[in-house]
Parts: structure tokens; C-alpha cells; sequence
């Protein structure tokens, strides 16, 4: 039977859920290599010294905690609910998501302070609770274990606090949002022991390909020919541009630039070097940043 590797880096995921795909993908761009994961408890990778475990998500900050595992995939939610003492490495980028206050559309719940005396359902009690108290609203928390937003219409609440990433899920459901409490998104998170014992080397090399594909998401490579007459306005338009090329394939007169370009300013600095007279500009994905 397989097993698990003792000096490995034990790494909990969601097994089955809304983060599974993405993490796994994440994963995969990281270039680790292990088998698809169903009907496995675990994955062993075969190109790192790496577990990947799967387990439900409600006990991935608990397990990385008590150390059981090193490493855990979560929505920061989770951190936020169960409030175990782990490390927080990263954020991933995906799994974004709000914790909100709902209320049936036609309630006349219309602002915080209504929900004095009023009952709240909901799968988040100590987030609840905390934003409540901050507030100042005294209202009575009712603990459910799933689908908060069938709650109002059975009588049980007046309001929910339940994730949401769109809002499409509570419109569905006749619910309107009264307020957010937090934000969300997947986090990578660690035990303390692992940042300090033997397998902390690992842990660098881990963290540094995390870190490669995630600064890569958030860039473009830009390559395009310029007359040479504009580089003065070209190098205005993007600060951080390489040193022009002239190939022998450059029309005379002519450079090639390739720049790595944030996903935030993308759109603006093409549309300016449109505007600038640059006939074509070749766009590339990059896959990974190793700094
Ligand atoms: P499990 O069976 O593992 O306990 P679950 O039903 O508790 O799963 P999911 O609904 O799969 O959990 O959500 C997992 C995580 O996905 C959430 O904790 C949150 O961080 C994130 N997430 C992103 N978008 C949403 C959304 N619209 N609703 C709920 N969670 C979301
Ligand atoms: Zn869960």
C-alpha cells in the first residue's frame, strides 16, 4: 500500500469543494506532478519531496494547527472563523469570496441597527459575532450546519451571514445584501514548526515556485517594432522597458522592445502605443517569475 513519506512536505487541500479545481490547477502550474487525486486519500508527488492530502476544508486550519499536516490550502474565511494558530505564507489569488449580512428582499430590514432583537442564521457564528459586538447590535446568532439561504424562508431567522462570491446564489433565493463583514480568498497557511525544523528547505523551494506563478498571473510579456524616432515617447509609456534590439530582421530605422507589463496597466499601454503609431504588439503569457 502506499504511504505517506515521513520527511515530505504534507500539504492539506480541500478533497472535494470549491477550492478543489483551482488549487490543483495552482498546483500543477507550480510544477509538481502527482496522480489525479480521485479515489485517493493522498497524492504523492513525483517530482518533490510533497503529499498532497485531501480532506474537507472545515479541518484543514485545525490539522495544520496541531501540525498534523505542515502546510494547508483555505479560505482565509476559515482563519478568520476558527481562528487556529497557524502561519499564514500566501495569498492565491483565486477563491474570492465575501462574508455578508442577507436579508429577504422584502424585509424591512433596511440597515444595521434593524437587526436589534432580530434572529441570524448562519455557518460563521464566531464571525458573526465578533462584527455584531463591534457594531453594537444585540441579536440572537442561530448556529446552523448548511444552506443558510433556505433559513429565512422557514422561519428560522430574519437575516443570514453566509459566503458569497456573486450574490447570484442569494438573489436566487429572494436574499438582498444588507452589508459584508469581510473579504475572502485562498491562503496558504503552515504550521510554525515546518518554518524552522528539517524540512524548511523544502519549504523555500515550495514557496519560491507559489511565488513564481503568482507574480506571473499578474503580468503580460509585451513585444513590438518602433521607429527609433519614438523611443523617447515609448520609454515615457513604459518606465521599465528593456534595452531596444536591432536585429537583422528590423526594418532600418526600427527597434524591437519586450517589456513585462503589470495586468493592471496592461489595456492603457497597449491602447497608448496604438495611439503612438506601434503597427503590432505581440502579447505573451508568462508562465512563471523566478526572482
Ligand atoms: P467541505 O465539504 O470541504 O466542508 P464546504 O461546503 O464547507 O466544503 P465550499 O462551499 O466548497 O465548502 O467552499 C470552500 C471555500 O470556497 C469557502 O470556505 C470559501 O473560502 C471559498 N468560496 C469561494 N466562493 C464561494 C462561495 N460563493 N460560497 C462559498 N464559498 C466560497
Ligand atoms: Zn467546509
Amino acid at each position: 500500500m502506499n504511504t505517506l513519506k515521513n520527511g515530505n512536505l504534507k500539504l492539506a487541500v480541500q478533497k472535494e469543494g470549491r477550492l478543489t479545481d483551482e488549487t490543483l490547477e495552482f498546483l500543477c502550474k507550480c510544477g509538481f506532478e502527482f496522480e489525479s487525486r480521485k479515489p485517493r486519500l493522498f497524492s504523492t508527488c513525483r517530482n518533490f519531496p510533497l503529499e498532497i492530502i485531501y480532506v474537507r476544508d472545515d479541518d484543514i486550519p485545525r490539522y495544520v494547527g496541531e501540525g498534523i499536516v505542515d502546510l494547508g490550502i483555505v479560505g482565509q474565511n476559515l482563519l478568520y472563523e476558527q481562528k487556529a494558530k497557524v502561519k499564514k505564507l500566501l495569498n492565491l489569488r483565486y477563491g474570492f469570496c465575501s462574508l455578508v449580512i442577507a436579508v429577504p428582499k422584502e424585509s424591512l430590514i433596511k440597515k444595521l441597527e434593524d437587526l436589534k432583537g432580530k434572529k441570524v442564521a448562519t455557518t460563521y457564528p464566531v464571525s458573526t459575532k465578533a462584527f455584531l459586538k463591534k457594531w453594537k447590535i444585540q441579536a440572537e446568532i442561530v448556529e446552523i450546519s448548511g444552506s443558510a439561504e433556505i433559513a429565512p424562508a422557514l422561519g428560522v431567522c430574519s437575516a443570514i451571514v453566509d459566503l458569497t462570491s456573486s450574490g447570484s446564489t442569494l438573489a436566487l433565493n429572494d436574499l438582498r445584501i444588507l452589508t459584508s463583514i469581510y473579504d475572502s480568498e485562498a491562503v496558504c497557511i503552515a504550521n510554525e514548526k515546518v518554518l524552522v525544523n528539517g524540512k524548511k528547505d523544502f519549504l523555500k523551494q515550495l514557496v519560491t515556485r507559489f511565488k513564481a506563478v503568482l507574480s506571473a498571473k499578474n503580468y503580460k510579456y509585451i513585444m513590438f517594432s518602433a521607429s527609433q524616432n519614438l523611443l523617447p515617447k515609448l520609454k515615457k509609456i513604459i518606465p521599465n522597458m528593456k534595452p531596444p534590439i536591432i536585429s537583422p530582421f528590423t526594418k532600418v530605422g526600427w527597434v524591437t522592445i519586450s517589456s513585462v507589463i503589470k495586468e493592471d496597466f496592461f489595456w492603457k499601454t497597449v491602447e497608448t502605443l496604438k495611439q503612438k503609431g506601434v503597427p503590432e504588439i505581440y502579447v505573451l503569457p508568462i508562465e512563471k517569475i523566478v526572482t
